[in-house]
């Protein structure tokens, strides 16, 4: 081979070498541009994978009821209600990023949560310690995604009390709950939800023995709503421009 040939093939290799690393930046950008990037933040498989928070925060964020703050409602004997609800929390977290969902677990008033932006926050929470039963679950009474929020409430609602047995104690719900301080932190996208896992007084034996079972309730409850998240997220939404409904 002449050294003027070997020249031109040389040039010629360059040339296709360029265009398929071209070729290869613009499936790359196409992938992004159709929502690639979205889908790889919310893969479950990546996020065992690679070190949770690597796709800019958390998917989940829990709240640790009263923890680093109070140590919320207290029983005759000592029973703490931070502590039974940071058991809980414990193993809520635990349990969600053995599913490859990453999760942030937060204090009562942790400044994480100041415009935190998450595909879920649930704050946990255990009610008086009087002798009576059943959960309570709430989402902000002022929200502008009220079908996330009612989402999330419902797939914990059915979950929790499939799990535990315990009665939904819908009449009992507060402003306490509705106007619950965390809502109005974070991000105004993040759906929010504060669940009252049951009474520490006629639910004890439950909160206090079986916190893996309460635990498994609001996982599945969690694992339910983002889901029905992805669900969504593949229907194309149909939206009705004609104003006559109201
Ligand atoms: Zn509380």
């Amino acid at each position: 081979m002449s050294t003027h040939r070997l020249e031109r093939l040389h040039l010629w290799i360059k040339w296709l070498l360029l265009a398929v690393l071209l070729a290869l930046a613009a499936l790359i950008a196409l992938y992004f541009y159709q929502g690639g990037w979205e889908r790889m933040r919310s893969s479950r498989t990546l996020a065992r994978l690679i070190p949770s928070d690597f796709f800019q925060g958390p998917q989940v964020a829990i709240i640790s009821g009263h923890r680093g703050f109070d140590s919320g409602a207290v029983c005759k004997d000592g029973l703490m209600e931070a502590l039974v609800n940071e058991e809980i929390a414990t193993r809520v977290t635990a349990m969600l990023q053995a599913q490859g969902v990453s999760v942030m677990l937060l204090d009562e008033y942790d400044p994480r949560l100041q415009g935190l932006h998450a595909r879920a926050l649930l704050s946990i929470h255990a009610d008086s310690c009087i002798e009576q039963s059943g959960f309570k679950v709430a989402s902000a009474e002022q929200t502008v995604i009220p079908e996330q929020d009612q989402m999330l409430v419902d797939c914990l609602r059915e979950k929790y009390s499939e799990a535990t047995g315990l009665t939904f104690r819908s009449t009992a719900i507060t402003k306490d709950m509705t106007q619950y301080h965390a809502f109005q932190r974070v991000a105004d996208d993040t759906p929010g939800a504060i669940i009252e896992t049951g009474y520490l007084g006629g639910d004890r034996a439950l909160l206090v023995d079986e916190p893996d079972r309460v635990a498994s309730g609001i996982v599945a409850g969690i694992l339910c709503f983002l889901d029905q998240q992805d669900a969504l997220a593949k229907t194309p939404t149909v939206t009705a421009t004609n104003g006559s409904t109201d």
